[in-house]
């Protein structure tokens, strides 16, 4: 078993479509693949419909028009060999903006029921935020010189789930900054003039919603919130206090010493173990699908929990 418990599609910011997607993570071995938006459940029924299907000889096709210029050496043209796709579980998932002690926390919902009204109803709420919130980015970017930003970062969007992603990509094209990087180093990353994070409901709100949905909430990528061992704690307690139930331990490729130390939080909070590759786009080999650091075995892994 392969899972992949992390991924997004164009329906935020990632770049493949659902279907593409689940294309990609069947070429890369995955067996069990959670989609992971950010705060939209609008790819899920894309995917769990390709799952069902053989093969999608058109993602396929796309897929090698995406992957062009990207080189793997996970994939060979052996992979590509439809007898050789394994089928594919699809976790349905969400990963929440939200927004603690004025840091911006990501909450994974996984298993969830898509149809939960109460989630349904939080999602046309956090839809309105995003919305709200670019153009709130819009108006400081323009103060700070970049122009047109809103209706570039929408183009770039596509009618997804807007994100700060989507600015960079517009102010990298309008030759504002090199790379996407930069555009957050400079514009876009934490305490910079783009970083709006205070519209976000707090943590126990976005818990709340995941467990009445039926899900299990898991903290994302716990050791990117660049916070004290302290402060993790804290921000652990919270989280299992307002009923958090998972942590991901390992996210992407990561160095061991972050293994450990997550995989002892984990422990000494009793919470589930989780990963993934947070993938967004094929051109980046370090977050590919299925792709990630191993999991301690002293872990409980969040999947034994599926049902
Ligand atoms: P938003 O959902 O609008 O707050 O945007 C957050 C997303 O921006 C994350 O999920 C990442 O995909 C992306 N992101 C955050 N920081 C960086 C960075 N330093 N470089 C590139 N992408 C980033
Ligand atoms: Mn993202
Ligand atoms: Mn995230
Ligand atoms: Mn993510």
């Amino acid at each position: 078993m392969l899972y992949d418990l992390h991924t997004h599609s164009y329906c935020s910011d990632g770049q493949l479509s659902p279907a593409e997607l689940v294309t990609l993570a069947r070429r890369q071995g995955v067996t069990v693949l959670a989609l992971t938006d950010h705060d939209t459940l609008d790819g899920i029924a894309e995917a769990q419909q390709a799952a069902l299907e053989p093969f999608d000889a058109v993602a396929n096709e796309v897929l090698d028009d995406a992957m062009e210029n990207t080189t793997s050496e996970d994939t060979t043209s052996e992979d590509t060999n439809t007898n050789n796709y394994k089928p594919l579980t699809i976790i349905t998932g969400i990963e929440l903006s939200t927004q603690w002690r004025g840091r911006g926390i990501h909450i994974i919902g996984l298993n969830i029921d898509i149809d939960s009204p109460v989630l349904k109803a939080a999602i046309h709420a956090q839809t309105q935020t995003r919305i709200q919130r670019a153009e709130t980015i819009a108006q400081r970017l323009e103060k700070a010189g970049v122009k047109d930003a809103l209706a570039g970062a929408k183009r770039h969007a596509g009618g997804g789930a807007i994100g700060r992603p989507h600015f960079a990509q517009y102010m990298v094209d309008s030759g504002y900054v090199s790379t996407i990087p930069q555009a957050f180093k400079r514009y876009l990353g934490a305490g910079k003039v783009g970083d709006v994070k205070q519209c976000w409901p707090d943590i126990d709100e976005a818990v709340k919603w995941i467990v009445q949905a039926g899900g299990i909430a898991v903290l994302a990528h716990p050791d990117k919130y660049d916070l004290t061992r302290t402060k993790l704690y804290e921000l652990l307690g919270d989280f299992s206090e307002a009923g958090g139930r998972g942590m991901e331990v390992v996210s992407g490729h990561q160095d061991k010493s972050v293994t450990l130390k997550l995989a002892r939080a984990a422990d000494d909070f009793s919470l589930l173990a989780s990963c993934g590759s947070d993938f967004h786009s094929p051109k980046n080999t370090w977050q590919a699908v299925g792709r990630y650091s191993p999991l301690p075995e002293s872990c409980t892994p969040v999947w034994t929990q599926f049902t």
